[in-house]
């Protein structure tokens, strides 16, 4: 909690490691109200941090002498260092250029790092309203990770459609098994494992592989399509509904891949993927990942499919168009 004192009388106040000074030379935005005086801007935070250090000879991640190919470590980088691991970077320190995989600090590194003092960081308003907002976008894009250890964070509809089980029966599942000899590892819970197992096992029962174009015909293709789509005097020809969906991923560190990720229209990074269902909500195969930058719409991933003949799709798809020829 950063408290600022506006007291005339002293230029300086501390509480719990922060510090708020009143610069003499400042002047202040006085409001209507004489008990409410707030400042603007002119107001400086002195924080107390972890930093690394910041000699302009030494790399600030490994410590050692700089040679010719230093470079700046980017403000990118330094705030993904600070809100990930709580060590300030200060402004134009530098580190070698080994570290670095395309221009971002590569992941062992991030992991690595480690601070060299404890820094009194003095932080204008204007920069803690910035670290703020990057904050809120940090959190927001954060959010779009779904996590099995939260139980708030999936519904029923998601719970199914990853696992095949509802929440409740998933949360049963998850009791029974927990109370067996499985342990958790540090970075995996009970929970997230059989998740994944589940999500696995659902996987595996994908694909044009296993689903013949009979079980289709026979169990999959509702009576009010047929009826639309051939008119109700044929029962052999199957139907099939292919739709591009997509599913929000982490912004990615690397460059090129987020830029291919991005999606305008959506204002976010995700991955696209093909769905192949049945007119009864069966789904025969999800064909992915796909980019979902501007070059990857509906059609181009459906040519792109068909070109790669992608999960032997051409041979299922000319059985049927063969068979509706006759
Ligand atoms: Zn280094």
């Amino acid at each position: 909690m950063v408290v600022i004192n506006d007291d005339a009388h002293s230029d300086s106040y501390e509480f719990m490691d922060v510090q708020v000074k009143t610069d003499d030379s400042s002047c202040l935005t006085t409001v209507e109200n004489p008990t409410l005086i707030t400042t603007t801007n002119h107001q400086v935070v002195k924080l107390q941090l972890n930093a690394t250090s910041s000699f302009h000879t030494k790399c600030c991640v490994c410590r050692e002498n700089l040679r010719d190919h230093a470079v700046k470590i980017s403000s990118r980088d330094r705030d993904f260092i600070f809100f990930s691991r709580n060590i300030w970077i200060p402004e134009g320190a530098r580190c070698c250029s080994g570290h670095l995989i395309n221009n971002l600090l590569s992941k062992e590194v991030v992991d690595q790092i480690k601070p060299f003092s404890i820094r009194y960081q003095e932080l204008s308003s204007s920069d803690v309203q910035l670290l703020l907002s990057k904050a809120q976008t940090l959190f927001k894009n954060g959010k779009k990770i779904f996590s099995l250890d939260d139980p708030r964070d999936l519904n029923d509809d998601e719970y199914c459609l990853l696992t095949s089980l509802s929440r409740d029966s998933f949360n049963d599942f998850v009791q029974i098994i927990s109370s067996s000899a499985i342990r958790p590892s540090c970075n995996r819970s009970i929970r997230t494992a059989i998740g994944i197992y589940l999500c696995k096992l659902r996987l595996d029962n994908l694909g044009f592989g296993h689903v013949t174009r009979e079980d289709v015909i026979g169990g999959g293709t509702t009576a009010i399509t047929q009826e639309l789509m051939c008119g109700g005097n044929s029962t052999d020809i199957p139907i099939i509904i292919i739709d591009g969906t997509h599913l929000y991923i982490q912004k990615s560190r690397n460059n090129e891949f987020q830029r291919k990720t991005f999606n305008l229209y959506k204002k976010g990074s995700l991955l696209k993927s093909m769905m192949i269902v049945t007119t009864t909500d069966y789904i025969v195969a999800c064909i992915e990942p796909f980019m979902s930058d501007f070059n990857n719409n509906d059609a181009a991933i459906m040519k792109d499919i068909s070109l790669r003949n992608t999960d032997h799709v051409l041979s299922w798809l000319f059985s049927l168009f063969l068979h509706n020829l006759k």
